[in-house]
């Protein structure tokens, strides 16, 4: 790195950019919150820990000698979360399976450590475990109750945040209490509800527990950082990094804690990295768009891609993950490594000095705030100007220390067979010699084997296009797919089954659908929502060459909306059916649903309904009849009817309430809704609400519930009109 490069970086606790002086001359401490180890750390996860590893790599290119704590938390924030969220499954299922605490931890730990290799993360230089650093956490805490910062009640030790002057000066937040308040119990034993609990006594039972002077228990969250900090940095460290929301309340107390203790600042730049989120939204299991990386490779990416996307977004600035945005990445990357490729050209002092020039931008570029997407901007430039070959790959593998994406790796060019590598030569010749056509005609060919090319000044490359972009068939959203609906009617019926899970499930009923709805009037699409790859296996092989049935994959979890707009944008039947995957056809529903459905007052038919007097609690429709709406387990339209009131709203996810909210759209336009009760069907278990953790299935259907309120709340005539 060029001497007059220095680092500035935004400093959460001033909110100011700040020139970089060390607490030590030559020297860099640095702390990383690590990961809690119950369960898999997910993308955004790792997105944080790359923040970390930029800033290693930097302060190392600088000189510095860095030590890097990265802490592994296996106790007390485990517990806490599991708490407060309901979470305790995850450790109940692996008790299940015959793991003790201790195994599970081992097991978590060992899965991240992978993932940060793949990712490139330069190891930290200790991983200290939370377990194995309780003694300093009991000293720090006899500490704080000596001095008089924090108080015992019944075995358990309080930091008293009234006494801490300093408190909220990272945050700017005080929050008395809200953050535990809101979701557990106020604690009767907290003088003052913004106090946070150092230690905790064990409860009856308990395994995972150690002695204190307050008797048996286990350590909080916040002070695991604050002691380990301490001992393996000492008193004051240059940087402490996290996500966001590590801000408040974990870094907040943090900072208390130690500065009380010690009596001296705790830490010198806190820097935070922006959240990641997944399709547009916070990454949550009920949401079903959590990634962890092995889910990335099993779709064929390189980690590294993962890599890249990250470095194309500056820390500060939240990150939209997609799968196509990841798909871009990827080819970034390829292209990135194919540029260090190519043929030599005569060093020159000419050249080696444009070299320099580049290389400095690149580090004053990182320098400014660790902006990394503007480094890589500079990589591309060098990348993709006329250097040498030498001078570029030099100046690139530089880069690289920074960057860390193994831009030398060959992968794709090693093992080309001996004909494609022939080919790829004879490319080249015919475009030397201006033979275009033969040229494109290779190009073709090679294409149609699964091999993409590509021409560069240098010469002519060829990449094996990798399975997940031959796969063109994966769609990512419904706008993925064209809409039909204004062309007019192919056939009779469209009977659409949208799949998240259950190979069963949708095998029972698929056969009974393809039984009872004979004939070429007919076409069924099936949507498989973000199956297990072997499920999704299983439908292609169950769909076989049948002409009148079209499946859909998409790439991932769409959301239940988004997933059932794929097929109406590609129905092209007059009517069209949902037919919900715990339901199975006894016979043919086509008479009868076309009979309701040709009378134009009826907007809506199914064989469930609902009743409702005041839009709040729903009953089941007894018999055959007017219903307010029809269930979503079997409902049916004319498809002109979307022409007036749309696809569904793809901000239902979750599947609850889609089916009220679209059968209020169409009764809002002046129609009818009607069930009749002798349809012959019959329904089975929800899988997808089996699958459903009951909490989640309790929030996850409000917050669709409260979406349904708000459009059609004050539709009271909806409900007393009609019946
Ligand atoms: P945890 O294992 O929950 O303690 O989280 C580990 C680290 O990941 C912490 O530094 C969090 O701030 C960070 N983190 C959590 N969720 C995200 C996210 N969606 N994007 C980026 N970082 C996150
Ligand atoms: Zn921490």
């Amino acid at each position: 790195m060029p001497a007059d490069v220095s680092l500035r970086i935004f400093n959460t606790l001033t909110r100011r950019k700040e020139p970089f002086a060390p607490v030590e001359p030559g020297r860099a401490a640095v702390y990383t919150c690590g990961p809690t180890v119950y369960r898999y750390a997910h993308i955004g996860n790792m997105r944080s820990y790359l923040l970390a590893d930029w800033l290693r790599r930097f302060l190392e290119a600088q000189g510095y000698a860095v030590t890097h704590v990265k802490n592994i938390t296996d106790v007390g924030h485990m517990r806490q979360e599991m708490l407060d969220r309901g979470e305790d499954k995850v450790l109940a299922a692996a008790r299940a399976e015959g793991k003790s605490p201790r195994e599970i931890a081992a097991f978590y730990t060992n899965a991240f450590l992978s993932d940060e290799a793949k990712l490139n993360t330069l190891p930290a230089t200790t991983f200290p475990r939370a377990s194995e650093n309780v003694a300093e956490m009991v000293e720090l805490t006899r500490t704080l109750v000596e001095k008089g910062f924090a108080y015992v009640a019944e075995g358990n030790a309080y930091f008293s945040v009234s006494r801490f002057p300093g408190y909220g000066k990272l945050s700017g937040q005080q929050a008395a209490g809200l953050e535990e308040g809101a979701r557990v119990e106020a604690d009767p034993l907290k003088r003052d509800q913004r106090d946070f609990a150092l230690w905790k006594a064990a409860e009856p039972g308990r395994t995972l527990k150690w002695p204190s002077p307050w008797g048996e228990g286990f350590p909080g969250w916040h002070i695991e950082c604050s002691a380990m900090v301490a001992k393996f940095l000492g008193p004051e460290i240059d940087f402490h990094t996290g996500g966001v929301d590590n801000i408040f309340p974990h870094h907040e107390d943090e900072i208390a804690q130690s500065e009380a203790a010690l009596g001296r600042r705790h830490v010198r730049y806190w820097l935070h990295g922006q959240h990641l989120l997944v399709d547009g939204l916070k990454m949550a299991k009920s949401t079903g768009n959590t990634y962890h990386i092995p889910d990335l490779e099993r779709r064929g990416f390189d980690p590294l891609a993962f890599r890249y996307l990250c470095a194309t977004a500056h820390y500060r600035a939240r990150l939209n993950f997609t799968l196509p945005s990841l798909r871009a990445a990827q080819r970034g990357l390829n292209r990135l490594r194919l540029s260090l490729q190519q043929a030599d050209g005569r060093v020159t002092k000419k050249a080696i000095a444009a070299g320099d020039g580049l290389r400095r931008e690149f580090w004053r570029a990182a320098a400014a705030d660790l902006n990394i997407p503007a480094a890589l901007a500079v990589a591309w430039r060098a990348a993709r100007s006329p250097l040498p070959g030498a001078v570029k790959r030099e100046l690139l593998m530089d880069c690289d220390r920074l960057l860390g994406l193994d831009l030398l790796r060959t992968g794709q060019l090693d093992g080309l067979p001996a004909e494609v590598q022939e080919w790829r030569r004879e490319r080249h010749a015919l475009r030397a010699a201006r033979d275009y056509a033969r040229a494109d005609a290779l190009r073709t060919q090679l294409l149609g084997m699964g091999y993409e090319v590509r021409d560069t000044r240098a010469g002519t490359q060829v990449l094996r296009v990798p399975a997940w972009q031959q796969e063109e068939a994966n769609i990512s959203s419904s706008r993925d797919v064209a809409s039909l609906l204004d062309e007019p009617a192919a056939v009779d019926f469209t009977i659409s089954i949208v799949a998240r899970q259950g190979c069963a499930e949708i095998e029972r009923c698929l056969s009974s659908v393809r039984a009872c709805t004979r004939g070429k009037r007919t076409e069924i699409i099936v949507v498989d929502n973000g199956f297990e790859e072997d499920c999704a296996a299983h439908l292609e092989d169950m769909a076989g060459d049948d002409e009148k049935m079209r499946v859909f994959h998409a790439d991932h979890f769409l959301g239940s909306a988004a997933a059932r707009n794929v097929s109406l944008r590609q129905a092209r039947g007059r009517y069209v059916v949902f037919i919900d995957t715990s339901v199975e056809l006894k016979g043919d529903i086509r008479p009868r649903l076309r009979e309701l459905l040709d009378d134009p007052t009826v907007g809506m038919a199914g064989r469930w309904g609902v009743l409702t007097n005041d839009l709040r609690s729903f009953d089941e429709a007894p018999a055959s009849g007017d219903v307010h709406a029809v269930e979503g387990y079997l409902m049916a339209f004319r498809r002109e009817v979307l022409r007036e009131v749309g696809f569904l709203d793809e901000k239902f996810r979750f599947y609850r309430h889609l089916d009220l909210d679209f059968s209020f759209a169409v009764r809002s336009r002046g129609y009818r809704a009607v069930i009749d009760t002798a349809l012959p069907v019959v329904r089975h278990d929800h899988v997808d609400w089996l699958a459903t953790p009951v909490e989640e299935r309790d929030r996850l259907s409000k917050r669709n519930f409260y979406r349904f309120l708000q459009k059609w709340g004050e539709r009271t005539d909806l409900v007393t009109a009609r019946r």
